[in-house]
């Protein structure tokens, strides 16, 4: 597997490249955010935010508008507000530096596990209707009555989480368990970000039922026109 590690720091770069390769992990390092743009897409990113030219966190933005590659920031910031930014810009994970080998091999397996839980990975493919949105998960697209709905790729695996319990309710805990990662993140603000972000967006077609204090319950409205 192909690492993109975006790291200034020789030594923690070198630290890095040792240890990921002993678990097999095949590392490119650039050393700039300029040169992780420039770089062809790998099957993993591992990106810092302290980075000469361009903020982590803009060249985090920025993979995400061109693709939904698996990036986890690795970064000194430990603060609430750094991780919750790294997220809602389509981190997959945020790991805080200083951390053992084992933590960072432990979060790439679970990102890598999420990623083709939601259908990342090739699978088949799998159009399905659910009232007037349908669904292509191998391309992750999503229809409203027809005309596509853009939406990020958080927005999307959370989307694909919720319509595969549908009408039952499920508990912020599993959501960030599966759609995100719980081990790292204090609060789920995040998550009502992106409920917001998907009522907003298909809030004719879906009901995101908000259950106090426990979690949400996706419902479908039927289409419109007889039935
Ligand atoms: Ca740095």
């Amino acid at each position: 597997m192909q690492v993109l590690l975006v790291e200034d720091d020789g030594p923690t770069a070198d630290c890095l490249r040792r240890g990921l390769a002993r678990y097999g992990y095949d590392v490119d390092r650039v050393s700039t955010g300029r040169a992780a743009l420039a770089s062809p897409l790998p099957d993993l990113v591992l990106l810092d935010l302290g980075l000469p030219d361009i903020d982590g966190l803009d060249v985090c933005r920025e993979l995400r508008a061109r693709s939904d590659v698996p990036l986890i920031v690795i970064s000194g910031r430990g603060s609430e507000t750094e991780r919750v930014v790294g997220l809602e810009l389509g981190a997959d994970d945020y790991v805080v530096k200083p951390f053992l080998m084992r933590e960072l091999i432990a979060r790439i397996r679970a990102v890598q596990r999420r990623g083709s839980l939601s259908g990342r990975a090739v699978g088949p493919a799998e159009d399905r209707d659910y009232g007037s949105l349908t669904l292509d998960r191998r391309a992750h697209r999503v229809f409203l009555d027809g005309s596509e709905v853009l939406l990020r790729p958080k927005e999307f695996a959370l989307l694909v989480f919720l319509v595969d319990q549908l009408g039952e309710l499920v508990t912020r805990e599993r959501i960030m368990e599966t759609v995100w990662d719980s081990n790292w993140f204090g609060s789920t603000r995040t998550l009502d970000v992106h409920v917001a972000a998907l009522r907003s967006k298909l809030g004719g077609a879906l009901s995101i039922e908000c259950v106090r204090g426990v979690g949400f319950r996706l419902g479908v409205r039927a289409p419109a026109g007889p039935v």
